[in-house]
């Protein structure tokens, strides 16, 4: 039996030090996490070995008798966790799961409403460049200038102008409640189906600090390693049986072959996780933690767009209050050895790949154990980073104080 250490020593060097990055980091991705050793070992395990197209206890393979129970497994905890009636645990990813609902419920060409790329919307959700956006004719819908909040009326005049088949909600750069009862109001009143993508606030969701989209969706997707704290994947749920059916269709055999097992088999063990009361007072920080950070930056001068958050993030603009891009903060705060990433803020002049803002997100520092007092501490090494945006010098000392900090939490 050889170590990777023996076999590949390239790649091995890349995860040790991959490892380092994110112990001797703060790690503020809105999409990132850390995930348990449970839910590592599971995805490390032998059930990478195995072939199961199909379903439980309808495979296209023999000797499926055990990846057979941990799907059904995933399937009961994800049932519990939303209170639904029906799962595919099965999408390799948020974007796969997000293309099966396609498939699932609509005819290529057909219109779809989604939110807009750079108000907060997904790729999937119908970017030109995004499979979304090039097999269907996309509208989108966005915030207001004024408030950055959803535009409800908009969103809804919308609809009933170019009456799509599918609204989507849900999005990745976005802080505060969506109200899903109202989308499904707009969705009856033009007859669309009212898809809802929680990938970003699942965790919020399954603790009940999010309102849950299921009473009000005909579909629900999501992924299952931001918020969830799972290993990365896709869920689809719904409680419509006819839907349901066409869910499995569609992805397998429609878009996917075999299940990537071993990623079910860490979903179970992240459900069970999610299920345990713990994960509840987890998610209660991550919100908590998130709007100490909000005011703090706040309080020293940067703005947050729509004044603040309800969740698990923040947009901050860094254009307007310190005359930076999102690219110029994204880099200085990589030299500081904070990881954020520069995301378009509503109405942004400046290209995707400059921005006018970051995004900021809390709950992978939350699960290092993180409380208001580091994000305080936090906060101020982020201004200090971005009065330093050209001083390296500067920058590298932050870093150490950054090392120092993060010691206290190890991973
Ligand atoms: N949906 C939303 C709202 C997301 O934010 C993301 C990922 O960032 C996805 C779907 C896609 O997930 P994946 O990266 O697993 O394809």
């Amino acid at each position: 039996k050889k170590k990777l250490c023996e076999v590949d020593k390239e790649v091995f060097d890349a995860i040790e030090n991959e490892k380092k990055r994110q112990n001797n980091g703060i790690e503020l991705i809105a999409s990132e996490n850390f995930v348990s050793d449970a839910v590592m070992e599971a995805t490390g395990s032998v059930m990478t070995n195995k072939y199961a197209e199909g379903y439980p206890d309808k495979r296209y393979y023999g000797g499926c008798v055990h990846v057979d129970v941990v799907e059904k497994l995933a399937q009961e905890r994800l049932k519990k966790l939303f209170n639904v009636k029906y799962v595919n645990v099965q999408p390799h990813s948020g974007s796969q799961a997000n293309m099966a609902v396609y498939k699932a419920l609509l005819n290529t060409g057909d219109t779809v409403l989604g939110m807009k790329l750079d108000h907060g919307g997904h790729l999937t959700h119908g970017k030109n460049v995004n499979f979304s956006g090039k097999d269907y004719t996309i509208y989108s819908y966005s915030v207001s200038e004024t408030d950055e909040l959803i535009d409800y009326d908009a969103l809804e005049k919308l609809a009933v102008e170019v009456k799509p088949k599918m609204i989507i909600a849900g999005a990745s750069a976005y802080s505060r409640i969506i109200d899903f009862k109202k989308f499904r109001d707009i969705a009856d009143k033009v007859g669309a189906y009212l898809m809802v993508d929680i990938a970003h606030i699942a965790g919020l969701v399954a603790a009940g600090i999010h309102p849950s989209p299921i009473p009000y969706a005909h579909v629900v997707t999501s992924t299952t390693h931001k918020t969830l704290r799972g290993p990365r994947g896709g869920v689809i749920m719904t409680n419509d049986p006819e839907i349901a059916k066409k869910i499995d269709k569609a992805i397998f055999p429609g878009i996917q072959g075999g299940p990537l097992m071993h990623v079910i088999a860490a979903k179970a063990v992240a459900f069970k996780e999610a299920l345990e009361d713990d994960f509840k007072n987890y998610q209660q920080q991550i919100v908590k933690n998130a709007k100490t950070l909000a005011d703090e930056l706040e309080k020293g001068g940067l703005r947050i767009v729509s004044g603040g958050t309800d969740n698990h993030m923040m947009l901050v603009d860094t254009k307007s209050t310190k005359g930076l891009t999102g690219a110029q903060v994204e880099q200085a705060l990589d030299k500081a050895g904070i990881t954020v990433n520069k995301n378009g803020i509503p109405y942004d002049k400046e290209k995707l790949m400059v921005t006018s803002g970051i995004r900021i997100g809390t709950p992978a520092v939350t699960s290092r154990g993180m409380k208001e007092p580091e994000m305080k501490k936090i906060a101020q090494f982020i201004l200090e980073a971005i009065k330093n945006v050209e001083n390296d010098e500067k920058l590298q000392e932050i870093k150490e104080k950054v090392e120092a900090f993060c010691m206290n939490f190890p991973l």
